[in-house]
């Protein structure tokens, strides 16, 4: 049976980034149709009743019916020790990250946790994540039945170490490219799940595990690679004593492989002009994790110079590095990075950023991130007066984008009504 979903909609019909807030498409009083998991239908409310007299229909008032928001960059193994105090990137892997990650040779605990997590994407209204695991197997497996459980489109892969980090923590270029092959061949493709070939960061593989994961990835093309870029300067100091012969951090990558379309970098802060340029030229993505970056402190990633350059961008919360699981709240965090930076992002970009942008760093937006006929039907329905503080400053709102503003700067979990992923209601 179809379902109706009626209220206010958006949707984008552009990028925002060049066309301006017209590339979005938004109705008062708007409808999706559902049916097989797909959206058959975006339009009119009324057109859509019409037209579609048999299809159940769930109306959500003045709430806002999106895309589900699509999170680039998370670490769900970081889910219990989120918001941990007072290191930069180094010493917050050593003192929280390291020792929390070892438990995830528990297979019992690695599921409990991606459990866990999941439950507290959804009820943010998050409905794609792409997600580093743990060194261990287990923790892929754990992701990945408790994704396959929810039906979500869901991204992740084993993360690969073999030096500075503690011994549990470590494996091998081979087991690296041995795991890693057979995780792929276990659970890429299969429903709606992907695979992604995951070295942690140059500073935690040696060149050789790095052109493993290069050879692993020349096999799999179909298959994304992410990692992490130029986050903290002093991370980029340290990863110039590691590769002395390399031109710059990118190079680490670029040199064994690493480097493509389906490249994702987290992070990628301080970049040369020269590794700019070869991210364009290459068509890999950055995905900018704005919580994370003033949590740890590592600084204001340039979002609207780097888009303006056509270098794709995704945004994504870098849980527990970030300090929140909302990507209304990163949403937020970017823009206050904007404002740093002086160029104030506009809302229809912030709200691009979480979905379609999100989508294309991916290489998925052909399947999520919009509402549009043929699109995977995961949505998310935004109630834009979820506390008092936004109801009272969204009821003088002018424009769909100072009713949406409020909710963007200072909503959470609350302001998620319902969500739907592959066409079935989940909250
Ligand atoms: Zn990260």
């Amino acid at each position: 049976m179809a379902d109706l979903l009626i209220g206010q909609t958006l949707s984008f019909g552009g990028d925002p980034f060049a066309e301006g807030a017209e590339a979005a498409r938004h109705s008062a009083r708007g409808g999706v149709l559902v049916e097989g998991g797909m959206i058959r239908a975006v339009g009119e409310a009324d057109d859509l009743r019409r037209a579609h007299p048999q299809a159940r229909v769930t109306d959500y008032g003045d709430a806002l019916i999106s895309a589900g928001f699509i999170d680039a960059h998370v670490h769900y193994p970081q889910t219990a020790m989120i918001a941990s105090w007072g290191k930069r990137l180094i010493d917050w892997l050593n003192s929280y990250t390291f020792p929390e990650e070892m438990r995830f040779a528990d297979k019992s605990y690695a599921a409990d946790i991606a459990g866990r997590y999941f439950d507290l994407t959804l009820a943010n209204g998050t409905t794609t994540v792409c997600s580093y695991a743990t060194i261990h197997p287990e923790s892929v497996d754990a992701f990945f039945e408790a994704a396959q459980l929810r039906g979500l489109r869901a991204y992740a892969g084993k993360t690969c170490m073999d030096r500075n980090a503690p011994d549990g923590l470590c494996d091998t270029p081979q087991t690296a490219y041995d795991d890693s092959k057979r995780l792929l061949q276990k659970w890429h493709g299969h429903d709606r799940l992907s695979y992604v070939i995951t070295p942690r960061f140059s500073p935690t593989s040696t060149p050789e595990q790095l052109m493993a994961m290069g050879a692993l990835w020349r096999e799999h093309p179909e298959c994304l690679m992410q990692t992490h870029l130029s986050e903290q300067t002093d991370e980029v100091e340290w990863v110039k004593s590691l590769f002395p012969q390399s031109r710059d951090y990118l190079d680490t990558y670029e040199t064994q492989g690493l480097l493509g379309e389906g490249a994702l970098f987290g992070h990628a802060i301080y970049l040369t002009d020269r590794e700019i340029d070869r991210i364009r030229e290459t068509g890999a993505a950055l995905v900018h994790c704005p919580t994370s970056n003033t949590f740890i402190g590592s600084g204001l990633f340039p979002t609207a110079a780097m888009i303006a350059r056509g270098i794709r961008v995704g945004l994504a919360t870098d849980t527990g590095g970030g300090s929140s699981f909302s990507m209304l709240r990163t949403m937020a965090a970017a823009y206050e990075i904007g404002q740093l930076r002086g160029s104030a992002l506009h809302p229809s970009q912030l709200w691009w950023l979480a979905t379609v942008g999100s989508a294309r760093s991916l290489r998925a937006d052909s399947r999520i991130g919009n509402l549009a006929p043929g699109m995977e039907a995961d949505i998310t329905v935004i109630d834009l007066a979820s506390t008092p503080a936004i109801a009272q400053r969204s009821a003088r709102a002018r424009d769909i984008w100072e009713a949406i503003f409020p909710t963007i700067m200072m909503g959470d979990d609350r302001a998620t009504r319902a969500v739907w992923v592959g066409g079935k209601q989940a909250v």
